[in-house]
């Protein structure tokens, strides 16, 4: 196809999910001209690509949403606590059409190639167009490219395979089929339990057992609905200067300093709480001391053995890491799924996969067949996406070579030799409630892009100094990370990658604080230029 050139923007965004449509708000806000770019067909990122039964926030619904405007958190009712994928795509698209953002957006438009040369971003895509702007900002996100592995015979398979992050738009017909699901992190024991009532049979195949605690979603009710709108500023205060992102209040006791039956009574209550107050509100050293935590975990096994009536397969789900080692899913019955007749649970630690065979999977234990796979196998996070742009800076360096070994940013926002370029909500962006952390980066950038205008400057490139410092902030802040891991965040799910720390381990007050000394120092973290007269 003929590429079609298109004028010069100010701001190109990158991505229609809830970062990007924040990131193109903000931009035309102030004024500079903006287009986004989305591969997808709709509006959502995350909420649009994982469709998956069962999908649905797992940090309050209220939190999660934009705080940027009092008449759009009045006017939107959340209808649960945690809510479901659909009505989350909902609210982005509402988000749009009533801030008139759609007309700025093309979708269909997966980024191919990103090129800068003389001040200008030129941005190929997949349809055959190309973009130029001054600015280019990726809000690709960091689980946005779905990861498959490498199993022999993948491609052999003759029913029907699908991946909970690339969710087709038109349901799957899982009705009497005989369905594997492959992988139990957040997405496999979301969908788990609401599948299997009507399939014929549901094999799930573990390798690491989780420590999945109750997610306790329900309706919010008509005084919720009237207290959250009393409460908004004061929410929106909490929230936009806690640690993680969330409304939950820090416990002021170590496990310790309870006594037994305090403990236990305190541990019950966490277990009937909502979603991640079980690790924010939890005792103060659970993270941070191997006997608190393995107190919590003992809690939890006891838990597990007491729904789960077959003890053969309880013991498969009891993890061998401690709780918070890695990301803990929240679920909602998905331990009592395991007690019914057509479902059974298969650990790939003791009979790993052979291959996918013509009509379904083989282990070290034999085969079985099915209709359909669904592999829940993650994203190669982080760095996913950017890596994978095509993203050419000054001299024609690729970002791919650039983080070879691993990502290096200022406050996750930018990179030094690609000037011009910002990537929030990306590597070394916070764990918590992202759109908090990720919308703390947006206006951050927007400010930089406003403080360049307001100096006639057209080129805005991090000092290769304040980047180094930043990334070794991050790398030294992972080793303090709860008992040093967090395995996932490394990105050691996908073979021959290296293993750097993908988020920020310092969190949010870091980057607060980084924030007020670029300020307070005039901006001298970034080297700005003019290239126009
Ligand atoms: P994930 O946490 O990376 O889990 C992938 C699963 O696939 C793990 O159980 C993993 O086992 C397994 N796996 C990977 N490679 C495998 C292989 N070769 N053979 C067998 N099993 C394999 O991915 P996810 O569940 O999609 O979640 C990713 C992130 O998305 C989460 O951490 C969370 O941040 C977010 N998320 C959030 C929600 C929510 O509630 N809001 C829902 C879904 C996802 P191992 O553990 O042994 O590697």
């Amino acid at each position: 196809m003929e590429a079609t050139k298109q004028p010069l923007d100010d701001v190109l965004v990158i991505g229609a999910g809830v970062t990007g449509i924040y990131q193109l708000y903000r931009a035309l806000e102030e004024g500079f001209s903006a287009t986004l770019l989305e591969a997808g067909d709709g509006v959502g990122g995350t909420w649009f690509w994982n469709r998956y039964p069962g999908a649905r926030f797992d940090s309050e619904s209220y939190t999660y949403a934009y705080l940027f405007s009092r008449e759009l958190f009045d006017e939107w009712e959340w209808q649960e606590h945690f809510a479901e994928q659909s009505e989350t795509e909902r609210y982005l698209n509402h988000v749009v059409d009533r801030f008139d953002l759609r007309r700025y957006m093309r979708f269909g438009a997966k980024v191919t190639a990103a090129t800068y040369d003389e001040g200008v971003w030129t941005v190929s895509t997949s349809d055959g167009n190309a973009y130029r702007a001054r600015f280019l900002v990726a809000a690709t996100g960091v689980l946005s490219v779905p990861f498959f592995p490498e199993v022999a015979g993948r491609d052999l398979f003759g029913g029907e395979q699908q991946h909970t992050g690339l969710w087709p738009a038109s349901p799957v017909d899982f009705k009497s089929k005989r369905i594997a699901v492959i992988g139990t992190g957040s997405s496999g024991v979301q969908i788990v339990p609401v599948i299997a009532d009507e399939v014929a049979s549901l094999t799930v195949y573990q390798r690491s057992a989780n420590w999945c605690t109750p997610l306790n979603n329900r309706p919010i009710t008509a005084e919720e609905q009237k207290q959250l709108r009393a409460d908004f500023e004061a929410m929106r205060e909490t929230l936009n200067t806690s640690v993680a992102g969330f409304l939950h209040q820090a416990h002021d006791r170590g496990a310790f300093d309870d006594s037994d039956e305090e403990r236990v009574a305190f541990f019950e209550r966490m277990w009937n709480s909502p979603g991640f107050t079980k690790l924010s509100s939890n005792y103060l050293d659970l993270m941070f001391n191997h006997d608190s935590n393995k107190q919590w975990c003992d809690f939890i096994e006891a838990k597990v053995r007491g729904i789960v009536e077959d003890q053969a397969t309880a013991d498969k789900l009891i993890p061998d890491h401690r709780f918070g080692q890695k990301r803990p899913p929240f679920v909602t019955d998905y331990y009592e799924t395991f007690n019914r007749p057509n479902v059974d649970l298969v650990d790939l630690k003791a009979t790993p996969i052979v291959r996918v065979t013509e009509t379904g999977i083989e282990t070290s234990d034999g085969a079985k067949e099915f209709d359909i796979i669904v592999w829940a196998t993650g994203f190669d996070f982080g760095t996913g996406a950017l890596s994978r742009m095509g993203i050419r800076g000054r001299g024609g360096a690729a970002l791919a070579d650039h983080w070879a070994d691993g990502p290096q940013t200022f406050l996750g926002v930018q990179t030094a030799g690609f000037p011009n370029f910002f990537f929030p909500g990306g590597p070394h962006a916070a764990a918590g409630n992202n759109p908090r952390y990720n919308g703390d980066q947006v206006d951050f950038i927007t400010d930089t892009l406003v403080y360049a205008r307001e100096h006639g400057y057209d080129e805005i490139e991090v000092d290769p100094e304040a980047e180094e410092r930043w990334t070794n902030m991050v790398d030294a802040a992972a080793l303090q990370a709860p008992f040093g891991e967090l395995g996932q965040y490394y990105g050691t799910n996908i073979p021959g990658k290296p293993r750097r720390y993908l988020l920020n381990a310092g969190g949010r007050p870091k980057l607060f604080k980084e924030i007020a000394r670029v300020k307070d120092t005039d901006y001298q973290a970034f080297r700005f230029s003019s290239r126009q007269p």
